[in-house]
């Protein structure tokens, strides 16, 4: 049999998160085919041979430019009863959950997401993430096909050998004018500092601790010298001080920077669960006791509004700035 897996695109190429899926993918033993929404999905897949994808179906309807879940997932489902795949997986990304939610809906099955590992069996086991990431769940799952999704940064992708270029299908799904109802009409850009918070190598992310929105001009300029995007906690964006796209967390964006730099942020599993893809967390903060020594690497215990900017001095002192 197949696994079929969703794989998001843009002018990048292939999404890293959709990577991660088909290293999940993988566990389960069978060939894969990836299916590609949208316009240029075709000349993204190229590459893909070298993820273990054996052949691939490129879906590029012109009213799939735009993303619509009932639309996308009706190509996984139009696709899924050609096919006959035992598995399907989706990216651990805000679409591809919501697109296998959809096709769970529409097929009447099961659907487990946030999943760091699959065995292959009757039913599947599987691990996933839960409650935030405080909780890995052992878990077996019915249904056939299984619908999966991976869990962001918690699989890494990975290349096979000897891999070639799939073979690429055009596939066109049997869309209706209901399918397309909810789209995204309007792109909004929203990036402040140019840097993509859930690409940023570093995050300088504040909390209530930074005590309004005139507060993080401080952690702009830290972030200004290390080519660092701005974060924050969910206190900060419900203060109204910063955008909701600056939220990291449970309910935000998940960051996996080299460094997240997390000033007068408690650490509360809802916050760490956005940010524990981190490979370092330097904490900056008044309390010795808070949650967030738990996680971080390093911790300078003082007031942010005199060790962000002694920070930023010592850098710019540094390159002679
Ligand atoms: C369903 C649900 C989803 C949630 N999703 C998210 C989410 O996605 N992201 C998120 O962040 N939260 C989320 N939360 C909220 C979360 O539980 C916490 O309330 C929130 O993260 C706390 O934000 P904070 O750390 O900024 O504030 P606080 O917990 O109030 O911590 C402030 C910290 O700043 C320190 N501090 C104060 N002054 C200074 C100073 N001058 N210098 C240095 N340090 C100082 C304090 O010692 C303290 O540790 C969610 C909650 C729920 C229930």
């Amino acid at each position: 049999m197949t696994v079929l897996v969703l794989v998001e695109h843009g002018p990048e190429g292939v999404d890293e998160l959709s990577l991660q899926a088909l290293a999940l993918a993988r566990g389960l033993g069978e060939p894969l085919a990836a299916l590609l929404v949208g316009p240029g999905g075709a000349d993204a897949a190229a590459g893909l041979g070298a993820h273990g994808v054996e052949s691939v179906y490129a879906a590029e309807d012109e009213r799939l430019g735009a993303f619509a879940p009932g639309a996308w997932a009706r190509c996984v489902t139009d696709l899924a009863g050609r096919v006959e795949p035992s598995a399907i997986v989706a990216p651990g990304s805000n679409r591809g959950n919501e697109v296998i939610a959809h096709v769970a809906a529409r097929l009447g099955l099961p659907f487990a997401a946030n999943c760091t590992r699959v065995e292959p069996g009757e039913p599947l086991t599987l691990t996933r993430v839960r409650w935030g990431g405080s909780l890995l769940e052992e878990a077996r799952l019915h249904g056939s096909p299984a619908l999966l999704s991976s869990a962001p940064h918690m699989v890494a992708a990975a290349t096979v050998n000897g891999a070639e270029a799939p073979p690429v299908e055009a596939f066109s799904p049997a869309l209706e004018e209901a399918d397309l109802a909810v789209h995204v009409s309007e792109h909004v850009d929203t990036v402040t500092s140019g840097i993509s918070l859930a690409e940023a190598k570093v995050v300088v992310s504040g909390g209530r601790g930074v005590g309004s929105a005139e507060g993080f001009a401080i952690l702009e300029e830290l972030a200004g010298e290390l080519d660092a995007a701005v974060g924050c906690s969910r206190v900060v964006t419900s203060a109204g001080w910063r955008p909701h796209t600056d939220q990291v967390g449970q309910t935000g964006t998940k960051v996996s920077p080299d460094l997240y730099i997390a000033c007068g942020i408690s650490g509360a599993t809802q916050h760490i669960a956005g940010c524990k893809g981190a490979k370092k967390i330097l904490a900056i903060n008044t309390d010795a006791e808070a949650p967030i020594l738990m996680s971080a690497d390093y911790a300078v215990i003082g007031d942010l509004t005199e060790i962000v900017p002694a920070i930023t001095a010592e850098l710019r002192k540094e390159r002679g700035s």
